[in-house]
């Protein structure tokens, strides 16, 4: 089935010059990226993409993080997007995360794991209508 996801290249990718390595990975697997912006996220950006995790004891960390520079936003669509991308980007921990992902190549902290990616089609949904609600 045809999906579209939200992928977020975090502040890390920025400073590590690393945006067009990991936009090519997604282009390689025959993904479409349909829309794409770089921002600066604000609190209330970060409190709505990441509302499951506000109270958490590393939310405040990961805010400063990911307002630290801008971040560059994408619509990304193609077959079964959401479980592929995820797939590409590997587990959350890049400890943990499989040689050949990007967290498993590029990754060595939870944090500062270069990319978001929507993980199920309601967080897609709910995520790409906070950036793209044209595209819902
Ligand atoms: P994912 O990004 O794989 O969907 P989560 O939704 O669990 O992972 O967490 C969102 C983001 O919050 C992670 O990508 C990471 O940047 C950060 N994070 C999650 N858990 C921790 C943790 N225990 N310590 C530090 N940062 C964390
Ligand atoms: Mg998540």
């Amino acid at each position: 089935m045809i999906e579209k996801t939200l992928v977020m290249l975090k502040p890390d990718t920025i400073k590590r010059k690393l945006m067009g390595e990991i936009i090519s990975r997604l282009e390689k697997k025959g993904l479409d990226i349909i829309a794409m912006r770089m921002i600066q996220m604000d609190e209330g950006l970060v409190s709505s993409l990441y509302e499951e995790h506000l109270g958490r004891d590393y939310f405040q960390p990961l805010k400063e993080f990911i307002m630290s520079l801008p971040v560059v936003v994408c619509a990304v669509q193609g077959e079964n997007a959401i479980l592929s991308v995820r797939k590409l980007i590997g587990a959350t921990n890049p400890q943990d995360a499989a040689p050949g992902t990007i967290r498993g190549d590029y990754g060595a902290i939870t944090r500062c794991n270069l990319v978001h990616a929507s993980d199920k089609p309601e967080t897609a949904v709910r995520e790409l209508g906070i950036f793209f609600p044209e595209l819902i």
